[in-house]
């Protein structure tokens, strides 16, 4: 699942406050030519409505509180490329992501509890509009427990013959169209645990550099995870594969896309850090959640997600402010799991990888999103500490970091199906 959002800036058009709900008008910039593509919310007293380029399948929508927000899946939509300018009242913010390819997900943050009523698909299916009704918390909460609220569509919806849409909006250049699914090496046992390791950025994208020394984030990663690689397919105890193997671009949706493709158990993207103080060194890994741990965590969130944006074209596909990433419902497992394995990683790795103090962070990193791969980013070190950016450019350093990253995934395996009554190891 990806989300790209498009968050609060820019001036709000004719604004006008009718009762308590009543709001601001949001909106525009239309993205001519993407079929179904979302090109503006507009409040309008108490009544959103949410247009399209083009006609749309169907549409559901649920709450969710804290914060409170109410989301609208849209089937046969795509996240369109204007910004939303969100206004005051009772909503304070609009963002949008793709759920899946067909799927486009409008998330709104409430500032006072509300509740949905009316829910309409207009008679040509290119826009879609429901009421906002002031609600108590109680009766907030209630509605939030009710789940969906499906959309009636009008009764000729059903005929019209949906339309193909493509899921790109930006261009792409071509080294990162058509990613081919890499090889799964290791255990031929298909029922091993599959691990699907990202070496962070590559191509045009060098990550971080070491002004003193020239080594670059996107070299180490790539040897480090192809350490990672060959240490676990000599271990032949579970399967294993890389999202690059070679110095090549990837958007950060394409990397966890392949773990899920492949049906990863787990997925370790590899990254080294970079700080103003070149004294800073040590690992840390990673995990996803919706709010930054510190600010360091938050600052790290940005430079990461910008790995998609370049001359200002956001290769992802997303528009706006990337730091923000709403986390799905679903998702809670996975990010349980990769905070367990978060802090075995530290456990197992430590003999061989100097750690922070502090070694496990949470920010809102895009290449963890995907909702059911448990994932964690390994930020093996600093590239601007000279000991650090020594130790992950030599092959003595790749080893080491690989012969930890091997040691935690077997014990976390081992764990699950120790969980699970069955066989361990082998
Ligand atoms: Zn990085």
């Amino acid at each position: 699942m990806t989300f790209g959002w498009t968050a609060g800036v820019g001036t709000m058009h004719k604004r006008r406050m009718v009762h308590s709900l009543a709001l601001a008008s949001i909106l525009t910039m239309a993205a001519p030519g993407s079929a179904g593509g979302i090109y503006a919310v507009d409040v309008r007293d108490d009544r959103v409505v949410v247009r399209f380029d083009d006609t749309v399948a169907g549409a559901s929508a649920f709450l969710l509180d804290g914060p409170r927000r109410i989301a609208l899946d849209i089937n046969g939509a795509q996240i369109g490329r204007g910004g939303f300018a969100p206004g005051n009242g009772a909503i304070a913010a609009v963002r949008q992501g793709q759920l899946n390819g067909d799927t486009a997900r409008v998330v709104l943050d409430l500032t006072t509890p509300a509740t949905l009523g009316d829910t309409r698909i207009a008679a040509d299916g290119k826009s879609l509009s429901f009421s906002l009704r002031e609600a108590s918390e109680g009766a907030f909460r209630t509605a939030v427990g009710k789940g969906r609220t499906r959309f009636d569509a009008p009764a000729d919806m059903a005929a019209r013959p949906q339309k193909r849409l493509h899921s790109i909006t930006v261009p792409i250049p071509a080294s990162a169209r058509g990613v081919s699914l890499p090889a799964v090496e290791g255990a031929r046992d298909g029922a091993r645990p599959l691990i699907v390791i990202d070496a962070g950025h590559g191509g045009h994208d060098p990550g971080a550099i070491n002004k003193e020394n020239g080594k670059r984030e996107k070299d180490v990663t790539l040897a480090v995870a192809q350490a990672i690689r060959d240490q676990l397919v000599k271990s032949g105890r579970v399967r294993v594969a890389l999202t690059r193997d070679d110095d090549k671009f990837l958007v950060l949706q394409e990397r966890y896309g392949i773990a899920r493709k492949l049906g990863a158990d787990l997925f370790i993207s590899i990254h080294a850090d970079a700080a103003e103080n070149a004294d800073a060194h040590g690992a840390t890994v990673y995990t996803l959640s919706e709010t930054a741990s510190d600010r360091e965590a938050a600052r790290l969130a940005a430079r990461e997600n910008k790995a998609d944006i370049i001359n200002g074209v956001n290769l992802g596909g997303q528009t706006g402010d990337v730091s923000s990433i709403l986390i799905d419902l679903t998702q809670r497992e996975s990010m349980n799991i990769s905070a367990n394995f978060a802090r075995l990683l530290q456990r197992e790795a430590s003999p061989f990888v100097p750690f922070r103090s502090a070694y496990h962070r949470f920010a809102s990193l895009m290449v963890l999103k995907a909702p059911d791969t448990p994932s964690v980013l390994f930020e093996t070190g600093y590239i601007s500490n000279a000991e650090d950016a020594a130790f992950l450019a030599s092959r003595d350093g790749q080893q080491k970091i690989a012969r930890g990253v091997a040691r935690a995934i077997e014990v976390h395996f081992a764990r699950k199906l120790a969980m699970r009554g069955g066989p361990a190891g082998g």
